[in-house]
């Protein structure tokens, strides 16, 4: 045990202008300076020109419309490529730029006003949005964001910024922000950053996920953040408690330092179990697999005793590219992880994007509810050229090691139906072609909607092994979006509801004699490990990485016959509160080093 100073054993005195409460979706305490990602504001200040000054600020401003046009125009040719319905949408903004009120008015009001056209053009924008104000129709206030996020373009242009990448930050930082692009978390140094602390966002947000996949502290859905953190301020995130504290005192920092090192000791001893067999005390074997974003992160892989990949999310190879990959660029990259891995299963899922992972120039996809839209598979069969290349890719790195294709959001047969289709027609092309491929490739389904839930043993017949998506399954189950920080409380893996579907798909793939893995966050989570194992046969656990120590260390102490018990007295309980509190007890009763200590990592003070 180790000898702890007094004021360790007690949280300090924070006062409540410091400290900010999020939801905690990385693990670890990041102590260090902010770097402040403002997107938001420009700041305009208002200019009176000399008489002389005024064509030569009409130009600039014509200049910088032509500007944006063109940057509309390549946004529109690269939205193309992916669906015509976004290229559709980016026109408005075409529209809006030879537009005679935003533009015509702004060049009359400089003239006549004499004000620089930065000024002038944000007070044109906002006559024109009280005017939206006014109207009544859904759909043209929906305009608004469009008419705010075109203007925001031009200032840029006319205040020379161009978008504030990450890609230059050079010291070690807490990146702050309202929210973070998936671009942003491809291109930002990942040496340099320390912590992330955001305004949006869950724990299966991407930001949530790629932060935990990098073992990189992180609290997201802290409301005002930016207003009240500047660049180059002290400040602590912790990914423990979901907090985050600007100017920490002495005595803060001290304290939090110990907790960042209490942390970090506690997940190196957990390290040393790697090498050790993932299998429970009567002998069942769980795969303990790695959820990837990018080839780069295979080479770290056997630093935590993955079995394989479970889940290669493969949408960031696209949005981190400039073009669409093509086929070339796919396999190389899909040949690279297999042969990293050796013969290690890789399980690739098709192109998923959607929700929170939009391609750059699609950002502002102006779908109503992109989580019910043209996400996952649907994306995929309405552009078969797109899904094709992907297809072929994966099948030609296939002839290398041991590659399964995941198909994602699968809500019926049809879909899996369509898309094996589209599978033979690309490995006929392939055999024309005589380029060599796994005749074989497994196919997996994710489930992770109830629609699919409710028809597993119909998706069953026409698949090798199902994967079971609990972030998408919670969200869709329970209605509650999984980004959306007002209803993060409710976003619960533990409701009954949840529970019982994934009985339901236990049952039918032990019966189908089919394989079933859970790649969502609650297949990482030690407090669902014992849970998930007496459900039924589990074949497969993929998670991110850096849980893969310690949900071995709890299979390794779990008899599968307790875990039925469990997993039988859970089903018998009727809400998210009796099954929290249920697990939480048994976990920490059975499991005191893990669980006790994980709440806070601090030393209980010792009752005198
Ligand atoms: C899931 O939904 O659980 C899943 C693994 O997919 P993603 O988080 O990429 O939607
Ligand atoms: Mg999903």
């Amino acid at each position: 045990m180790l000898s702890i100073p007094s004021f360790w054993k007690k949280t300090p005195n924070l006062s409540d202008d410091n400290l900010m409460k999020g939801i905690a979706v990385s693990k670890g305490v990041a102590i260090g300076k902010a770097y402040l990602l403002d997107r938001s504001k420009f700041c305009i200040i208002k200019q009176t020109l000399e008489e002389h000054e005024v064509e030569k600020e009409i130009e600039r401003f014509r200049d910088a419309i032509e500007k944006t046009k063109l940057q509309m125009l390549d946004i529109k040719k690269r939205a193309e490529k992916i669906a015509d319905k976004y290229a559709v949408i980016l026109d408005t903004y075409t529209l809006l730029l030879d537009d005679d009120i935003l533009v015509n008015e702004t060049i009359e009001n400089i003239r006549t006003h004499h004000t620089n056209a930065e000024w002038t053009l944000n007070q044109t924008l906002q006559n024109f949005l009280n005017l939206f104000d006014n109207i009544n129709d859904d759909y043209l206030k929906g305009k608004k964001d469009d008419l705010d996020l075109l203007v925001h373009a031009i200032l840029r242009n006319l205040i020379g910024h161009s978008q504030e990448t990450l890609s230059d930050i050079q010291e070690p930082v807490i990146i702050v922000t309202h929210s973070l692009s998936p671009s942003d978390t491809l291109t930002m140094p990942r040496n340099f950053i320390k912590g992330l602390a955001t305004e949006t966002g869950g724990k299966t947000s991407h930001v949530g996920i790629f932060a935990a996949a990098l073992g990189i502290p992180a609290v997201t859905g802290i409301k005002n953040l930016t207003s009240q953190i500047n660049s180059g301020d002290n400040i602590v995130v912790d990914g423990i408690d979901g907090e985050v504290i600007s100017h920490p005192s002495d005595e803060s920092t001290e304290y939090y330092l110990k907790k960042q090192e209490n942390y970090r000791r506690y997940e190196e001893r957990l390290l040393a179990n790697i090498h050790q067999r993932a299998e429970t005390l009567d002998g069942q074997h769980i795969h303990l697999l790695a959820n990837i974003e990018s080839s780069q992160e295979v080479k770290t892989l056997r630093n935590f005793g993955s079995e394989g990949v479970g889940l290669y999310r493969t949408e960031y190879l696209y949005m981190s590219a400039n073009n669409l990959p093509g086929e070339k660029e796919l396999y190389e990259n899909f040949k690279a992880v297999v042969q990293e891995m050796d013969e290690k299963p890789i399980v690739i899922r098709t192109l998923d994007i959607g929700m929170d992972k939009q391609l750059a120039g699609i950002q502002t996809s102006d779908e109503d509810n992109p989580a019910l839209g043209l996400r996952g598979i649907r994306l995929s069969l309405a552009n078969p050229e797109l899904f094709s290349s992907q297809l072929k890719g994966i099948l030609r790195a296939s002839f290398y090691g041991n590659i399964k294709v995941l198909y994602p959001m699968i809500t019926s047969v049809t879909e899996i139906i369509q898309a094996n289709k589209l599978l033979e027609e690309a490995k006929s092309a392939l055999k024309k072609d005589q380029i060599p491929f796994d005749n074989n490739i497994e196919i997996g389904a994710m489930i992770e909607t109830p629609a699919a839930t409710l028809c597993i043993d119909h998706i069953l017949e026409h698949v090798d092994f199902v994967s079971i998506g609990t972030n998408d399954l919670v969200q869709y189950t329970l209605a509650v979006d999984r980004i959306n920080e007002n209803v993060a409380h409710l976003y619960q893996p533990f409701h009954p509801s949840v529970i019982r579907s994934l009985k339901q798909i236990f049952v039918a793939a032990n019966k189908a004699g089919k394989k079933v893995s859970i790649c969502g966050e609650m297949g990482g989570d030690p407090m669902a490990t014992m849970l998930l194992l007496g459900l039924g046969k589990l074949d497969d656990l993929s998670m991110e990485p850096h849980s893969i120590p310690k949900v071995k260390k709890i299979i390794r102490l779990i008899r599968l016959d307790e875990a039925r018990q469990m997993a039988d007295h859970v089903l018998n309980l009727n809400s998210v509160e009796e099954i929290s509190r249920f697990i939480a007890k048994e976990m920490r009763t059975r499991f005191p080093d893990d669980f006790d200590r994980d709440l806070s990592f601090q030393e209980k003070v010792k009752p005198t």
